[in-house]
């Protein structure tokens, strides 16, 4: 019953209909409890509340799979105006950005210079931009797109899937790339992805302790306190610093266990989707956590 609802809001996330017509429509659905605003400056206001606690932030300007060079193109501007924000409001954050929306199923190189453009402005502003991992259809594309920048850029990094099987093979390779680490979100053939929970937990949980011993900074990302109080046992084991790692939440997400984390002397990062193009993010969300249904089911029937 799980994977039923999963693969439905996975199918929904990816119905290029409905993401069109979500940007018309506005937020919906509940939807705000989890994207913060439309705008840069709504997600500037957000960003002061969570910087003012000790928590630094990643910013999502919403958008992916575009297929229109002027999409990506806009989609770049609105990233280049977003980094003059964090510059002049002095704001703790880093960018996250995805390939597809930045033209990587139109052309390569369009999509490579589009990234350059973005690296050289957030490295003049000493800004870190991290290149989220998409499907897996988009895997080795992104892997060799960010070994191409970092022949010039040292401040951009990507994110891990621990559900692939490759990926704890492919990190030997990663090891002074500063790394976002996550179970994965979208639905994977057996063939190259583990499909239970217990499966992919563990990978986690290996390739997590692997990167804390071996490697560059790595974010933890998740929502599972199970793996985040083991992470915790495990760095003081083995005697390891904070400056090694954070961890990673959502937005709308366990927030009280964000703070929590924070005073606790981790460091923190919560990460910001915003703008209008909400719809497929939104429907992974539910898709991972079906519980999120009930709140779109009160917004719908108790307004
Ligand atoms: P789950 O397996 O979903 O949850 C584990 C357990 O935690 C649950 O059983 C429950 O006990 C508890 N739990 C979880 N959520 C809640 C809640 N809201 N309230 C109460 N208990 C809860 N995926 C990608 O493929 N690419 C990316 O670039 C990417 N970036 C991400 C960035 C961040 C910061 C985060 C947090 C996730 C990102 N993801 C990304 C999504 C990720 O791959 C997972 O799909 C998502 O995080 C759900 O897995 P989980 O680790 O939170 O644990």
């Amino acid at each position: 019953m799980v994977n039923v609802t999963r693969d439905f809001f996975i199918g929904l996330s990816n119905n290029k209909f409905l993401n069109e017509y979500a940007k018309k429509w506005g937020f919906r659905l509940g939807a705000e409890k989890f994207v913060a605003g439309t705008t840069v400056d709504s997600v500037a206001k957000v960003v002061k509340e969570l910087n003012s606690i000790g928590i630094s932030c990643t910013l999502d300007n919403l958008g992916e799979f575009v297929s229109d060079k002027a999409e990506s193109t806009k989609a770049k501007e609105e990233i280049l105006r977003l980094l003059d924000r964090i510059h002049t409001d002095k704001l703790d954050c880093h960018l996250s950005v995805k390939l597809t929306q930045l033209g990587l199923d139109i052309d390569r190189e369009f999509c490579v210079e589009n990234m350059k453009e973005i690296l050289t402005i957030a490295g003049s502003y000493g800004i870190f931009v991290n290149i989220d991992m998409e499907d897996y259809s988009h895997y080795q594309q992104t892997i060799d797109v960010l070994l191409e920048l970092r022949k010039d850029f040292d401040n951009v990094g990507t994110v891990m899937q621990a559900y692939l099987y490759r990926t704890e093979d492919d990190l030997e390779d990663l090891k002074d790339v500063r790394l976002r680490l996550v179970k994965g979100a979208y639905k994977e053939s057996s063939d190259v992805a583990y499909q239970s929970k217990e499966d992919i937990d563990r990978a986690f949980i290996k390739i997590a302790k692997k990167r804390l011993e071996e490697a560059e900074f790595t974010s933890i990302a998740t929502h599972d306190h199970r793996i985040i109080n083991e992470m915790k046992a495990f760095v003081k084991k083995k005697n390891i610093s904070n400056d090694k790692f954070e961890f990673q939440m959502l937005y709308g997400f366990r927030t009280e266990m964000h703070s929590n984390l924070a005073e606790e002397g981790y460091n923190f990062c919560t990460y910001i989707p915003f703008g209008s193009d909400w719809f497929g993010y939104f429907m992974r969300r539910l898709a991972e956590r079906p519980q999120n249904v009930n709140l779109v089911v009160k917004d719908v029937f108790c307004k």
